[in-house]
């Protein structure tokens, strides 16, 4: 089947199906179409699979995708254009450019948490840049996954563009084949497996991972607006369940207890006094993960920390937004990534020390800063690795599709949004045109003493 499904795509992709730019306008624009048209059926497969709200579905995974789209519409023939660049005067007379050349025929391997957008996203710009794709949702959000099999052939070509549904057997099969790129969403764990397949044809990946993304907030804040932000980001983003999510917050001893109170109103405001009955707040996709979850929060050294929540229902499978309180660094909560309801806070003496303990982890995928500070603003750009990173707010910065994103380290490699998910389907020629003209003899054999002379 998988190797059936890459001869058809290989065979679209080589009758040159998938490069005019007519053709990546027409499967565009039937993606705004199956988006706008069936956006009711979106919203309720992203129910199924994870009860989001549906306020959360449109804003972050439905109008998203539609922007994306959209961009890339107003962009392709820009991006297409072969880019002039100097000639160098070693090679006078001749003319220089970089042309976007399509990859070929990629696979998308996609994740759960957004499995609307971080499926259609990638797709999106590996059809802008002229290729022929396979998508593979995750099983772990079978709605969604069994919409994009049922849509996808009624707004796109099919012949150059496939969806194969499954979990490990089926990707793995998909991971056998020769791609010319692998975009991979997911967990490190696995995608160390995609970067050994990939190796096997020396297939260039993108991987877009997680990690904790930690949020330093200062006291010098309008704790009002921080906080609110911060909750957005976290509970507010499939409660928890989003790479971008605050993973812990770094404060100083001395501004901790007005933060957690501060937190404490919010949260009870967002999502009332039982946040368990909350339409408002995603439930945990399965009960392995909500299992996963609720042991970080059994360990007793973990419990004894909780200063808010901790309330979980495994039948509904819901987890309550949780506030703790200096948890012990060598704790499972504290090393692994949470991807969750649970919220850490970490105390230090001087804000100025957070820096360092967010650079003692692996860099993140997404680092916040909360400050006026302009120094600390400066600092925290300057000496904190992560893949991208925003101050005085959270997550909205994958939003700007003039920035990329990605991560960096142990968050991932390669990076799109924008015209970067065109790069990163594209394949950057390098072409020089000489004419007759020009001729440089001491280039030609023999090198005689003369010609070495020059
Ligand atoms: P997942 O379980 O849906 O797995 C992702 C994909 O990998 C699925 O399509 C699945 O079929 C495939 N897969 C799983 N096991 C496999 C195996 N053994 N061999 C081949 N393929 C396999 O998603 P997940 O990994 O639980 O996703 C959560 C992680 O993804 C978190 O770490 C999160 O931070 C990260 N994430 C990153 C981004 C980003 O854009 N950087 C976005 C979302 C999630």
């Amino acid at each position: 089947m998988a190797e059936e499904v890459v001869r058809e795509l290989r065979a679209s992709f080589a009758a040159g199906r998938t490069r005019p730019a007519e053709w990546r306008a027409a499967q565009l624009k039937g993606l705004v179409r199956m988006i706008e048209e069936k956006e009711a059926d979106i919203t309720a497969a992203l129910h199924d699979d994870l009860s989001k709200p549906s306020m959360e579905s449109y804003l972050h995974e439905i109008s998203l995708a539609k922007s994306s789209c959209k961009f890339a519409l107003d962009g392709i023939k820009k991006w297409m254009k072969p880019e002039k660049v100097p000639a160098a005067i070693t090679t006078f007379p001749s003319s220089a450019q970089i042309v976007s050349e399509p990859l070929g025929v990629v696979l998308v391997i996609s994740a759960w948490n957004y499995p609307f957008l971080l499926s259609i996203d990638p797709v999106i710009g590996a059809i802008a840049a002229g290729n022929a794709v396979v998508l593979k949702p995750s099983e772990i959000a079978p709605a969604t996954s069994t919409l994009f099999a049922k849509l996808l052939p009624e707004y796109v070509d099919n012949t150059c563009i496939k969806v194969v549904e499954g979990g490990v057997p089926e990707t793995s099969a998909l991971l056998e084949q020769r791609w010319d790129k692998i975009f991979y969403t997911g967990n490190g764990t696995v995608a160390r497996i995609v970067l050994a397949a990939a190796a096997k044809h020396v297939t260039p990946v993108a991987l877009e991972l997680g990690g904790k993304c930690p949020v330093i907030v200062d006291s010098n804040v309008d704790l009002h607006v921080a906080v609110k932000r911060i909750a957005v980001g976290k509970w507010g983003c499939n409660n928890g369940q989003a790479c971008i999510a605050p993973d812990y917050i770094i404060t100083t001893k001395a501004f901790a207890p007005e933060l957690v109170d501060s937190l404490k109103r919010v949260l009870e405001r967002f999502y009332g006094k039982d946040p368990l009955e909350s339409a408002d707040l995603s439930r945990i996709v399965n009960s392995k993960h909500f299992q996963r979850l609720a042991a970080l929060i059994e360990e007793k050294e973990v419990a004894d920390k909780i200063v808010y929540g901790g309330q979980t229902d495994e039948k509904k499978l819901k987890i309550a937004p949780t506030l703790l309180l200096d948890v012990p660094q060598d704790t499972a909560l504290m090393t692994g990534e949470i991807f969750g309801p649970l919220l850490p806070i970490v105390t230090v003496e001087k804000i100025e020390d957070s820096i360092d303990l967010v650079n003692s982890k692996s860099k993140p995928l997404a680092a916040y800063l909360f400050s006026r500070n302009k120094k600390l603003q400066q600092d925290f750009v300057a000496n904190v690795p992560a893949g991208g990173m925003l101050v005085n707010d959270t997550a909205l910065h994958l939003a700007n599709p003039y920035l990329p994103f990605g991560g960096v380290g142990d968050s991932g490699m390669g990076s799109y949004h924008g015209k970067f998910s065109f790069d990163c389907f594209s394949h950057k020629k390098a072409v020089l045109i000489r004419g007759f003209g020009g001729e440089a003899t001491a280039r030609y054999p023999p090198y005689t003493a003369e010609k070495q002379k020059i």
